[in-house]
């Protein structure tokens, strides 16, 4: 039987150092923004903010000077991370662009790649989405059957993507294809590409409507798209284990619990105006969830500082966290007996309205509730 153990750990005071600056940008560029706007977290979009929040300097962080890259440490990034999501700022726009496509490229693109795309990265230039997702490939990613064929200078795709996040607003996309459908296993023959949603032809992107109402992912066609030869990311055929180490950028940052930060904090304004047992119970049990939860998360990012493989541990808090985030708008309801009102309530019913309806899709991005503990099975052993 494999066991985990989440070693307690201090972000450094470098780190520390960074919380002020990021709290005085947000003075300065969110101080009206509404509560129902914060409540979206990450899901909330504004590609202007996203690039004001380049020119101050908090994008691309981790990534190296010679790039334009700001060459600070992952818990510095990690602390203007939780700066901005428990502020409910809308990250949405360079989220996946920050966390997923710029590391993809800094690990696996070509020199020219590098220099061509990370500068524009860093400066809240330019935005990606991610292509991974089909109509009937999800959790069996690797069953995915966009084609990429070669002709002159590059490949023709045909095919879909669909749940793409951002992909109606954003530049570039990453996809996920299949450059060889003879290979012999489904995880092999697949490649990851560059491309241009801005000048490249052949490709629809429409909008799908959220439980909340909201357009926030998509869905993406391509027919006969051209992608040139030098838009390859990484090796022809290498593709899974690309996207295995992409998606290895995604564990259980402060993302993983601050999700429904802004329900917390409109059921704690609204228990200090009229302070019950029940209430005081309620508030104190989740702030201490949240606590524990932050713990558990600054120890996995310790480890990777350290450049140990916490797998497991992420997997972990990414469940506990996710269970987390979704108890918050039930709790809070339960707590007040106030029904949610998604247009015409006051913060707290708005932000009840809309975060419950956030909440099932939780434990859905990023790899759904079954996978996670399947994957924290296989990691203590029990299968
Ligand atoms: C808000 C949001 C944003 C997203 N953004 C993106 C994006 O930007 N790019 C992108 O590529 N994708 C995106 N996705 C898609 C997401 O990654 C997939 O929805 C997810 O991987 C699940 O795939 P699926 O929807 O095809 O469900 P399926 O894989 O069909 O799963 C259906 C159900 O079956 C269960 N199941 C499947 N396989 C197993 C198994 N082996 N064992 C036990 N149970 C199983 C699942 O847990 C689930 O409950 C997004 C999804 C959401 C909700």
């Amino acid at each position: 039987m494999h066991s985990f153990r989440f070693e307690p750990a201090d972000l450094p005071p470098e780190a520390e150092q960074v919380r002020a600056d990021v709290r005085a940008f947000l003075e300065q560029n969110l101080a009206d923004y509404p509560a129902a706007m914060r409540s979206r977290s990450w899901l909330g979009i504004d590609l202007e903010f996203s690039t004001k929040l380049g020119q101050a300097g908090f994008l691309g962080m981790t990534f190296p000077k010679e790039y334009g890259g700001h060459g600070k440490t992952a818990f510095e990034r990690y602390v203007m991370l939780e700066e901005v999501l428990a502020a409910g700022a809308p990250v949405g726009g360079h989220w996946m662009t920050d966390r997923q496509s710029g590391p993809l490229i800094l690990k696996f693109g070509t020199e020219e790649m590098k220099r061509r795309i990370i500068p524009r990265i860093v400066k809240g230039e330019i935005f990606f989405c991610i292509g991974m997702s089909e109509p009937d490939s999800g959790s069996d990613l690797a069953s995915i059957r966009t084609r990429a064929t070669r002709t002159d200078g590059g490949w023709l795709i045909n095919g879909s993507k669909i749940w793409t996040s951002g992909a109606h607003l954003v530049d570039y996309m990453i996809a996920l294809v299949r450059t060889d459908p003879e290979a012999e296993r489904k995880h092999d023959g697949l490649s990851q590409l560059l491309i241009d949603l801005k000048a490249t032809e052949g490709i629809s992107i429409r909008p799908i409507r959220n439980l909340a109402g909201e357009e926030h992912f998509n869905e993406c066609v391509f027919e006969d798209a051209f992608v040139p030869e030098e838009n390859l990311i990484g090796s022809e055929g290498e593709g899974w284990s690309q996207v295995m180490a992409e998606l290895a950028f995604e564990r259980s940052g402060p993302e993983r619990y601050l999700s429904s930060y802004q329900m917390l904090l409109e059921l704690l304004n609204e228990v200090a105006k009229d302070t019950t047992p029940a209430g005081a119970r309620a508030v104190g049990r989740l702030v201490a969830h949240l606590v524990t939860l932050r713990n558990m998360s600054i120890s996995v990012a310790a480890k990777l500082e350290a450049g140990e493989d916490p797998a497991l541990d992420g997997a972990i808090v990414k469940e506990v966290g996710t269970l987390f985030e979704q108890s918050v708008p039930l709790i809070s309801h339960q707590t007040l007996e106030r029904e949610p009102s998604p247009h015409n309530g006051d913060d707290f019913e708005q932000t009840l309205a809309y975060t419950t309806l956030a909440a099932s899709a939780f434990a859905v991005r990023g790899g759904t509730r079954e996978i996670v503990r399947g994957i924290i099975a296989r990691g203590l052993g029990l299968r």
